[in-house]
């Protein structure tokens, strides 16, 4: 493959904005080489600026489920950009996504609309230390819940490709107040709880974790953590913005019917625009501005487009609920055929998959918390697979530490296509 104006448009881009990219892992630092320039893409392509076709399963980092350009999320944008782009006033589209959400996931009242992932994590944890009046949070290694400062202690993906897992810039006076847990470990969960007794505000997870590959929470693990929670009164935090309306329309809550205390939304809520969002019970959301003392705002919080594009994905997916299904199938299939060609070609490796989250890691040991996903990283065969699967016209994460998002655009023409390119790529790992 030729990336000629991709090269060109990198080196200017450097110039004006640091390491050339708005978000750090779409560099390909950690994999070498330098980024592709997208021009446009549709359904489940991209097509790059110098003429390049991927099969992509990235998918923007996981909003676009039903692929790219999705005609009635594109319809819908542009129908409402027609009528302006923002007002700073209340519009009726925020209510109407709003009961489709809380209509969708279970055990949720109300749901306020933020602009990130990271914002709605943030203003998660902030409502969770202002309702119980604790200072402290429980987060897992590996897990991501945006790049707000509580949270950039040991997170996962992006931080950790780059060897910043502890971002300088983060007070000690923040670091203290983040607890940090192992995944899928119990006892050590209730370790932290004991030893700082009646100061927990609150335990923020990804119910599925995305941020160290894809890993499920071990049998117990989920209910487990609701039992402690309600014996100690911690609230539970679940981030479903890789999980939400993807695993299920409600989520993991409703995969693994297991409730949480807040649940914060991303990615797919926004169809591909900037939207994140944050919900809970009326107990718990009313302790919110302007109800209750709890400050949270946003100029652009429920913008027009935005909102028009997530409630034609929401719609979508609450009036086709077989998608999930169909995802679930295509993702299994990918995973049969992908193991088959590995195990072919003596590679060692493991995958995990829930739903329509997978990933690969070039070890042999279950991968079940951050330090087995860093013990099978194995940058140097995950950087040659990245490549090699590029050179095929595949386009997974540049990161060891990725999940797959699978989207309903792809079909089992491309699924096989993909299984090929690994059966070529694993021969010279
Ligand atoms: N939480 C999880 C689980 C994520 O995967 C991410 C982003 O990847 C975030 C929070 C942050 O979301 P955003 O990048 O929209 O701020």
């Amino acid at each position: 493959m030729i990336y000629k104006r991709s090269s060109q448009l990198f080196t200017e881009a450097q110039k004006v904005i640091p390491g050339g990219v708005n978000s750090p892992v779409r560099a390909f630092k950690a994999v070498g080489g330098e980024p592709i320039f997208v021009k446009r893409a549709e359904g489940a392509y991209l097509y790059d600026e110098d003429g390049n076709k991927l099969i992509d399963y990235i998918n923007s980092w996981g909003p676009l489920i039903l692929g790219h350009a999705h005609k009635p999320v594109i319809d819908a944008v542009v129908e409402k950009a027609k009528s302006g782009t923002s007002f700073g006033t209340p519009t009726e589209i925020e209510t109407r996504i709003a009961e489709l959400a809380v209509k969708m996931v279970p055990n949720i009242d109300k749901i306020r609309m933020v602009n990130s992932g990271t914002e709605a994590c943030m203003s998660a944890v902030r409502l969770a230390r202002g309702f119980t009046g604790k200072e402290k949070i429980i987060k897992f290694a590996g897990c991501y819940h945006g790049h707000s400062d509580s949270f950039l202690i040991q997170a996962g993906s992006g931080a950790v490709t780059f060897g910043t897992p502890n971002s300088p810039g983060v007070t000690e006076g923040t670091a203290k107040d983040t607890l940090l847990a192992k995944y899928n470990d119990l006892e050590n969960v209730k370790e932290l709880i004991g030893a700082n007794k009646d100061e927990i505000a609150c335990l923020i997870l990804e119910p599925v974790a995305g941020n160290m590959g894809c890993i499920p929470p071990a049998q117990g693990f989920l209910e487990g953590l609701r039992k402690l929670c309600d014996e100690t009164g911690i609230l539970l935090i679940f981030d479903e913005v890789m999980t939400g309306f993807r695993l299920a329309a409600g989520g993991v809550q409703e995969r693994m019917k297991v409730d949480a205390d807040i649940v914060c939304f991303g990615k797919v809520i926004g169809g591909g625009l900037p939207v994140g969002a944050f919900a809970a019970r009326n107990e718990i959301m009313d302790y919110l501005a302007p109800v209750g003392p709890v400050y949270q705002a946003g100029t652009l919080s429920g913008n027009p487009l935005a909102m028009a594009a997530g409630l034609a994905m929401l719609t979508e997916l609450h009036d086709n609920p077989g998608i999930f299904e169909s995802l679930d199938k295509k993702t299994e299939y990918l995973h049969e055929g992908m193991e088959k060609v590995l195990k072919a070609n003596n590679i060692d490796f493991t995958i995990n998959r829930v739903g329509s989250m997978i990933s690969v890691h070039f070890g042999k040991e279950p991968v079940t918390d951050f330090d087995s996903a860093a013990r099978s990283a194995n940058l140097g065969i995950f950087n040659k697979f990245f490549h090699g699967m590029l050179e095929n016209g595949i386009y997974i994460a540049p990161s060891a530490y990725e999940t797959w998002f699978i989207s309903e655009a792809l079909s089992y023409e491309d699924l096989d296509k993909t299984i090929a390119a690994v059966d070529k790529v694993s021969k010279d790992l």
